[in-house]
């Protein structure tokens, strides 16, 4: 792509423009034209070109609050181009919805079809008119409903060059994973556009300390691409995890949790008591591993083999991690983990008692 070039559905922004576009994606039943709105946002420099993009699940709203404070703060760049998409999936969010109407995840239909079903159509519409001309980009995630994530980064590290960005982004966490086929990020990626995943909080909420972070994490980005001036603010610590355990119920029953996000776990100790509603008996299940809770149920009724905790185990030392955490206790981590914790009734385990 020359760099002076960029058309968006049929409109040129030039260098040292900020423009809105309507980019028509599909119909309703009533002939009228769904729009996804985009904020373009030129340097007059040349650069590289990022798409931000949020509520790629419907309900996903987090991002999309990320993505309206970053358009909000009006970014200086000095150079290159950022494509903010505060929805993606509008059918969804309008909704309050992780869908499309046809039922369809639009995170499994990139790169999408122009000839195929609905939401394959819309995929390939958003793959051809933003990701094509993007050179990265970061996808903005929280947990499906009645969970919530410990923010983390999801990337592919055996990309060239993304072990640096996902780090660079300044979450805690960063897990190599390859993303699910059909996935934007995935299909982005292979076609030359690295894509990070920011996952963080839940479902149809606007959470202000994942939203904050979510911010300073796009905002590291783009300083360490050298579009913004400035010094990235780093976490007290950051790990690679290249493996993770979901912890499921083994029962039908109600849950009293004795952990909450972001918890640094020791294998064998209990993430929470499974009880009964009409009699004492109850079961304590425990992290089968050394880790870090990554995802929780928000919901304390469980059946046999739903889950409830996602422990990532990390590839440093939970010591060393914990002796970083405890050397600068006053981050927005740590403000994070406790308006995370407000969603759950944490409590000690009771011992068992001397007969
Ligand atoms: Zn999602």
């Amino acid at each position: 792509m020359v760099e002076s070039d960029l058309v968006i559905a049929g409109q040129s922004i030039v260098p040292g423009e900020s423009k809105d576009i309507a980019l028509q994606v599909s119909e309703s039943y009533l002939g009228v034209p769904t729009y996804i709105p985009v904020h373009v946002v030129r340097a007059k420099e040349p650069g590289p070109t990022v798409f931000v993009t949020g509520a790629v699940h419907g309900d996903e709203i987090n991002g999309t609050g990320i993505v309206r404070e970053l358009m909000f703060k009006t970014l200086e760049i000095m150079k290159g181009t950022v494509i903010f998409v505060p929805v993606v999936n509008v059918f969804g969010f309008e909704a309050h919805a992780r869908y499309l109407p046809d039922r369809q995840d639009l995170n499994r239909c990139f790169p999408g079809s122009a000839t195929g079903s609905m939401s394959y159509r819309v995929a390939h519409v958003f793959f051809q008119e933003i990701v094509s001309k993007c050179d990265v980009g970061i996808d903005l995630h929280t947990a499906a409903v009645r969970k919530t994530n410990y923010p983390h980064i999801r990337a592919d590290l055996d990309v060239a060059g993304m072990e640096e960005l996902a780090f660079a982004f300044g979450c805690e966490v960063v897990v190599n994973k390859k993303g699910d086929e059909g996935s934007l990020r995935e299909n982005a990626t292979q076609a030359g556009c690295p894509t990070l995943l920011y996952e963080g909080g839940e479902a149809l909420k606007f959470e202000q300390s994942i939203i904050d972070l979510g911010v300073r994490g796009v905002r590291n980005i783009l300083i360490k691409l050298g579009m913004l001036p400035g010094k990235r603010v780093k976490p007290s610590y950051q790990t690679r995890v290249d493996k993770t355990v979901w912890v499921r119920s083994d029962d039908g029953g109600l849950l009293r949790f004795h952990v909450s996000p972001g918890e640094i776990v020791t294998k064998g100790q209990s993430l929470a008591t499974n009880e009964q509603l009409l009699s004492p008996e109850e079961a304590i299940i425990v992290s089968p591993i050394d880790g870090i809770v990554l995802n929780m149920t928000t919901l304390p009724a469980v059946k046999p083999g739903e889950a409830i905790c996602h422990i990532a185990s990390p590839q440093k030392a939970l010591e060393e991690i914990q002796q970083e955490i405890e050397s600068s206790p006053k981050t927005l981590h740590r403000r994070l983990e406790d308006d995370l914790a407000t969603s759950f009734h944490v409590s000690e385990p009771e011992e068992p008692t001397e007969s």
